[in-house]
């Protein structure tokens, strides 16, 4: 059968007015953030209900036409990318959100919610979805379930499946598995929800979820410091574990080359002394300002005992807050501003960074790259950007960088890190999964993507091929 025969049954499964096929949507629906590849899709269909996209699954299957779960699209691994004649499957159109239960301290959502939509449902309430990152006004619950989303929080909180307690989702055949589930404990055989999360669309489409949420913290205190390596900022941060505990929000390193292009392209005054070759952010919560506060200086007053820190500044205000986190959250934009990057979102064993940073730098040595290095120290998540020199042309660019990529995911395996900590796979990391996880894990990637899509036209090609 025809794609059109296809594309008329399925305006009547969906409203033909949520069905898109003109040059701009198929462009726009058809890529995520990474840009890298040229979208194709068939067409981009929005649907309304869990029983519509059923059908609409149902429907693909018969016509064998694969489909592309989609979000808001800020994918950073290409998992959302339709370029090959794929249906988009956006569920921009399901984006209810239920009343908060203060009770149980969970929401149930339709997974098109926008992230911070969800946020500002439950702020009043003083309750959060403790997952935050700087795409949040764009993404959605459905997306930061399917890549189990991060941020500069995790230290305290961990990774977005630590706050769902259930889904609902459907399979490529229609079928659908209800596991939306008010139930805090529920121990009843393999946990498929969880399976579900970080899947990148590949198993199930997620159409529900039942959140779970956290109090929004009485008060927030930041201190930035300046450190001369690598090892002093993992010695700030042993300090920071053993004096603020439970009470550490967020820990974050950042390289003296990225402060030097971010200096350059906000003109900010840098509020610490000298040209240090690392600088740490550290966010702590208390009972009051005053508790935040004191418990940064006993953090500051230890590391300047043991000689750690060469400078530290605590903000004094929210303003000061802000302008402290902008010097890390600011650094992507300033890079991406100052010339063509290629990114790596790299984990390594928290403990191991100093060892695998001197690493990195002999090998960037090697390659005659300046790495950007920033991220989480608190959990081994590093950031690592490198730069297209002016003077080379793309090709060069691509295949220095194949180069470079080849070495950094072996000396990632021989860290026993993760070259992918946050991102996922999609299609981006797909051929590199073989540096992170073993023949037999792939196998059972295989079979497990067979037991639930086993003609394989659900994201195809995204974290393995069938
Ligand atoms: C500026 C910026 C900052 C970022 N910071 C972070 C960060 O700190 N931490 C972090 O983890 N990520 C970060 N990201 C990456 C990205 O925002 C997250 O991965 C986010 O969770 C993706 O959500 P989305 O709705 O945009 O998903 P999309 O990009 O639309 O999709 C991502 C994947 O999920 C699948 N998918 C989407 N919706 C569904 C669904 N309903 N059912 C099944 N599969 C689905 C897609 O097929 C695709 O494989 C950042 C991105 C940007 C642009």
């Amino acid at each position: 059968m025809t794609a059109q025969v296809f594309l008329q049954q399925l305006a009547t499964i969906v409203s033909p007015a949520d069905i898109l096929h003109d040059a701009e949507s198929l462009a726009n629906y058809g890529r995520d953030w990474t840009r890298l590849h040229t979208p194709a899709p068939l067409a981009v269909c929005f649907p309304r209900s869990t029983e519509q996209v059923s059908n609409v699954l149902r429907l693909a299957s018969e016509h064998g036409v694969a489909v592309v779960p989609s979000g808001g699209r800020t994918g950073l691994a290409g998992g959302a990318v339709a370029a090959d004649h794929e249906l988009v499957l956006s569920l921009e159109k399901m984006n209810h959100i239920g009343a908060v239960c203060t009770s149980s301290r969970t929401i149930h959502v339709e997974a098109g919610a926008i992230t911070d939509a969800v946020q500002a449902a439950c702020e009043p309430l003083g309750l959060q979805w403790p997952v935050d990152f700087a795409s949040s006004g764009s993404s959605h619950i459905g997306g930061n379930l399917a890549t189990n989303a991060g941020g500069i929080r995790v230290i305290k909180y961990g990774m977005a499946r630590r706050w769902v307690l259930g889904v609902k989702a459907v399979l490529m055949d229609g079928t659908i598995l209800d596991m939306t589930t008010p139930l805090e404990k529920n121990n009843t055989g393999y946990d498929l929800t969880q399976l579900l999360i970080g899947s990148e669309g590949t198993l199930a489409v997620i159409t529900e979820a039942t959140l779970k949420l956290a109090p929004i913290p009485a008060a927030t205190q930041v201190a930035l410091f300046s450190v001369g390596s690598m090892e002093s900022a993992s010695d700030l941060l042993a300090f920071a574990n053993t004096t603020a505990g439970a009470r550490l929000m967020a820990c974050e390193v950042m390289s003296r080359a990225c402060l030097d292009v971010m200096q350059k392209h906000s003109g900010a005054f840098f509020p610490l002394e000298g040209n240090a070759d690392y600088a740490v952010l550290i966010e702590v919560d208390g009972r009051d300002d005053t508790d935040a506060e004191n418990c940064l200086t006993q953090i500051a007053e230890r590391a300047f005992e043991n000689e750690t820190v060469l400078h530290a500044v605590i903000a004094q205000s929210a303003k000061d807050k802000a302008a402290l986190w902008r010097w890390r959250e600011g650094i992507g934009e300033a890079l991406a501003k100052d010339g063509l990057l290629h990114k790596n979102d790299i984990a390594v064993p928290v403990m191991d960074i100093p060892a695998f940073t001197e690493a990195l730098l002999t090998l960037a040595e090697k390659h005659r790259l300046t790495p950007f290095v920033f991220g989480h120290l608190g959990d081994g998540n590093l950031h690592v950007n490198t730069m297209k020199d002016a003077g080379a042309s793309l090709d060069e660019f691509q295949k220095a960088m194949k180069a470079w990529n080849a070495e950094l995911f072996v000396l990632l395996h021989d860290f026993r890190g993760s070259i992918s900590a946050e991102h996922g796979i999609g299609l981006l990391k797909r051929d590199a999964l073989k540096h992170t996880r073993c023949a037999a894990e792939i196998a059972l990637f295989r079979q497990i993507k067979a037991a639930f899509d086993p003609r394989g036209l659900l994201n195809p090609g995204k974290v393995i091929v069938s």
